[in-house]
């Protein structure tokens, strides 16, 4: 009997042995599980912060978008004249000085619309040589009272991939006397280095049109201990926070942020909008701007974006292609 209740005694004290070890079980558990939500949602969050950025780098494909046929998608609407008043101080309306002596149908110009810059107004025509009749025009009938020219063109950018970061092309001046020497160039004095980024191994280099035709042809560059595929590159910047083109967040001066899917002042992480309710603020603003109707049910980094394609259209008719 005596030991029959000891053994019983021994078993209850095993039995609250291990249902403590049970709770203590279990509550580790619990403490996992909520460890691998927190995780679970950090992750999540992270991964929706780095989306657009993938996103966006993929419509970025600058060589892609640019080995389309520029010359094809120039003078759409984006041949501009800038007209100002030439007296600083009298800042009269330029639009109305311009409509008043100005006659397009005479002068048989296209003219797609205008815009009011800071000192004057932008008059966008059907092409190039619609603007140079106009800056003809102005400049001969206005003179005094008006000035016009065309906007001011950057020379093209390319693009060297793959590149060996050898120490004979260390320094800008070593990469240029590399690239002139190796590749049959006369001198160095229509090329320049913008930026060399180790990381991607890539280089971009500003040359004028003659030379950048002349490295395309070829694709390709000898540098250093390697031969470099070269294509066309644009910079296309869109921030984060405001989704606007041309700048980045670190230099956004929008009051507020916009959603990359729905608009709204939230992250993208935040957004809970079915995905037919998708709204691209960008196409939101240029349908308005443009008066026409542009389709905004898509989100701001869609690479189909019309807004975006314009932002493109109209930085590839800032460079000087020809
Ligand atoms: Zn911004
Ligand atoms: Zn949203
Ligand atoms: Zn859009």
């Amino acid at each position: 009997m005596l030991i029959l209740q000891k053994e019983i005694e021994c078993l209850n004290r095993e039995k609250d042995i291990q249902s403590k070890l049970i709770s203590e079980l279990e509550s580790s558990l619990e403490l996992h599980k909520f460890k691998s939500d927190t995780l679970q949602k950090e992750l999540s969050e992270a991964k929706s912060a780095i989306a657009p950025v993938k996103n966006i780098a993929s419509t970025n494909t600058y060589s892609q978008v640019l080995q389309k046929n520029v010359k094809n998608e120039k003078n759409v609407e984006s041949s501009v004249l800038l007209v100002k008043s030439a007296d600083r101080n009298n800042r009269d309306d330029v639009l109305q000085v311009l409509s008043k002596t100005i006659i397009p149908s005479r002068l048989n110009i296209c003219i797609s619309g205008t815009k009011k810059i800071k000192e004057g107004v932008a008059v966008y025509c059907k092409g190039d040589d619609d603007v140079a009749k106009l800056k003809n025009a102005v400049n001969g009938q206005l003179n005094g009272r008006l000035t016009a020219n065309e906007l001011k063109k950057y020379n093209p950018r390319l693009l060297v991939k793959n590149v060996n970061f050898s120490d004979d092309i260390k320094d800008d001046k070593m990469l240029i006397e590399n690239i002139v020497g190796l590749n049959d160039m006369d001198d160095h004095a229509d090329l320049k280095v913008i930026t060399k980024i180790e990381r991607t191994r890539q280089i971009v280099l500003e040359v004028s049109p003659d030379l950048r035709k002349k490295l395309l042809t070829r694709g390709y560059v000898w540098l250093g201990w390697r031969k470099c595929p070269i294509v066309d590159h644009l910079r296309i910047t869109q921030c984060f926070r405001c989704c606007k083109f041309g700048h980045i967040a670190k230099q956004c001066k929008s009051s507020t942020s916009a959603c990359i899917k729905c608009s709204r002042d939230h992250m993208a992480n935040q957004c809970e909008v079915a995905s037919d309710q998708v709204k691209c603020i960008n196409c939101v603003s240029y349908g308005s701007k443009s008066k026409s109707h542009v389709q905004v049910n898509h989100a701001a980094n869609d690479s189909h974006c019309p807004a975006y394609i314009n932002y493109v259209r109209n930085l590839k008719n800032r460079i000087n292609f020809d």
